[in-house]
């Protein structure tokens, strides 16, 4: 275990809407509101409400509880790098489908 965490430095954390853009920026979608699990204390809560830093080519987003690293996301010119091992999953919540009628399915029936 590593007892850096003194180390952080606030002064290079990013305010929640800068992150809520990048984010949107590199996953097409609002992740703000999307929930999180950290792996390492198992806090629960909002992507939005972890603490994002931009130390380097990337963004790093740490649990707000015990400050370990959840998320990793590097973009390069040609890639985007998510290391999410800190989560245990993120929810992506798919847009909702436009006003398009469910599907009829009473030809199936045989
Ligand atoms: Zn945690």
């Amino acid at each position: 275990m590593e007892n850096s965490i003194q180390d952080i430095n606030r002064e290079l954390m990013l305010d929640a809407n800068a992150t809520a853009g990048l984010l949107y920026e590199i996953f097409g979608l609002e992740m703000t509101a999307a929930p999180t699990e950290c792996a390492n204390c198992g806090n629960e809560g909002e992507i939005g409400t972890l603490l994002a830093f931009t130390h380097g080519p990337g963004i790093v987003l740490r649990c707000s509880t015990c400050e370990q690293v959840m998320i990793r996301i590097v973009q390069t010119p040609e890639a985007i790098y998510l290391d999410a091992r800190g989560a245990v999953y993120l929810r992506l919540a798919l847009p909702k489908p436009k006003s398009e009628p469910m599907m009829e399915n009473d030809s199936l029936g045989g």
